[in-house]
C-alpha cells in the first residue's frame, strides 16, 4: 500500500488540512519527519525533500535491521541540524540580540524517559545533548551556559567560527527576520514496539535574547509514551498554551482517534491565534501529520510503504 498523506493530498484547506491516518493490523516499523511548519507557498523546497526523502530511507533500512525507534530520532534530527537545511542547527537564525540560540528535546516511550536543552548557543547538534542530558544526568531539561558547560564535559562538537558556520536554510528569504520559523522533527515505531520523538529548533526569526519556544518542553513540543509519539512545530507560544504534544497524547489515550486526537489540539492552537503541525505515530503503527499553517514539509516510511516526501500545502 502506498502512503496515502504522501500521495494523495487534497486541496489544501485554508485553515487546516488533515492527512490520512493509515492503520495496520501488522504492524512491524514506522517513521516519519517533518522539516518544518513554517513553510511558504511558492517557495522551492526540493531540496530539502529530497533529503527528508534520503532521510526516511535512512531510518527505514536503519529500523528494518533491528534499531531502536530512539536511536534512529536522535541521529535523523541530528543529520538535519548538521544539514543547514531548515530552522535548526546550522540553519538556525538569530536572535534580536544577533546570535543563535537553539532548543532541543528527545522522549522515549519506554519508562518515558526524556531530555532537553533550551537556549543552548555553540553546539552542532543540540538533539544530541539533550540525549545525553537525558542518560546522563538526574535531570530532563539544562538551560543556556549551563547546557553549553554540560555540551562541553561530554565531548560535544561545537561551532568554532558561528559567522561562517550559520547558513540560510532552504526557502528561506535574508530579509526574512520577523515572523518566519521552522523546526525540526521525527517520530517512529521500532520493531520491538518502543516509540520515540525528537525535536529542535532555531525558533522563531527575531525571538527576544532568552525566549523559550515549544520545541524543548517535554509535553508541548515532544512526546513519546507507550501509545503515541509527537513532534510538533509552529508558533511554539500556543503550542506550549494548547498543551501541545502531550494535549494530543491525553486525548488519544482517552479513547479518542488519532485524527480527533491531532486536530482538537491544533484547533485549540488556531483559536488562541497560531498555526503549525505535528506529526505523530502509535504502537499500532498509525501515522498521521496535520497542519494549519501555510505549508509543512515531511517524509515517512513504514514496512508497508516506501519512503517518500512532500512539502504539503
Ligand atoms: N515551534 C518552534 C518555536 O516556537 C518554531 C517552529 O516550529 O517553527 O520555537
Amino acid at each position: 500500500m502506498r502512503n496515502k498523506f504522501l500521495l494523495s493530498c487534497a486541496p489544501v484547506s485554508t485553515t487546516r488540512q488533515i492527512i490520512p491516518v493509515t492503520s495496520k493490523s501488522n504492524i512491524g516499523y514506522a517513521v516519519m519527519l517533518h522539516g518544518g511548519a513554517g513553510a511558504r507557498a511558492g517557495r522551492d523546497y526540493s531540496e530539502a525533500e529530497a533529503h527528508l526523502k534520503e532521510l526516511a530511507q535512512w531510518a527505514s533500512k536503519e529500523l528494518w535491521a533491528g534499531g531502536s525507534a530512539l536511536d534512529v530520532v536522535t541521529r535523523i534530527v541530528a543529520k538535519m541540524e548538521r544539514s543547514g537545511k531548515y530552522v535548526a542547527g546550522r540553519g538556525s537564525a538569530p536572535n534580536s540580540a544577533g546570535y543563535v540560540e537553539m532548543d532541543a528535546s528527545v522522549m522515549s516511550g519506554p519508562g518515558q524517559k526524556a531530555g532537553a536543552v533550551a537556549v543552548i548557543s555553540d553546539v552542532v547538534s543540540p538533539v544530541t545533548v539533550a540525549r545525553q542530558v537525558m542518560e546522563n544526568t538526574d535531570h530532563v531539561m539544562l538551560a543556556g551556559p549551563g547546557a553549553l558547560a554540560f555540551a562541553r564535559s561530554q565531548g560535544a562538537e561545537l561551532v568554532e567560527n558561528p559567522d561562517d558556520y550559520y547558513v540560510l536554510p532552504v526557502g528561506a528569504l535574508k530579509e526574512e527576520v520577523h515572523g518566519g520559523h521552522g523546526t525540526v522533527g521525527a517520530v517512529a515505531l521500532d520493531l520491538k514496539g518502543r516509540l520515540a520523538g525528537a525535536t529542535s529548533t532555531g525558533g522563531t526569526y527575531g525571538k527576544l535574547e532568552g525566549r523559550v519556544g515549544d520545541s524543548p518542553l517535554i509535553g508541548p513540543g515532544t512526546w513519546a509514551d507507550d501509545s503515541i509519539a509527537i513532534s510538533c512545530t509552529g508558533a511554539g507560544e500556543q503550542f506550549i498554551r494548547s498543551g501541545g504534544a502531550a494535549a494530543v497524547a491525553w486525548r488519544y489515550r482517552s479513547g479518542l482517534s488519532l485524527n480527533d486526537s491531532v486536530n482538537g489540539m491544533l484547533d485549540d492552537v488556531k483559536r488562541m491565534g497560531g498555526d503549525g503541525g505535528l506529526i505523530a505515530v502509535t504502537a499500532k503503527g498509525e501515522m498521521a501529520a496535520v497542519y494549519n499553517s501555510e505549508g509543512m514539509k515531511c517524509s515517512s516510511a513504514s514496512t508497508r510503504e516506501p519512503a517518500s516526501a512532500k512539502t504539503f500545502w
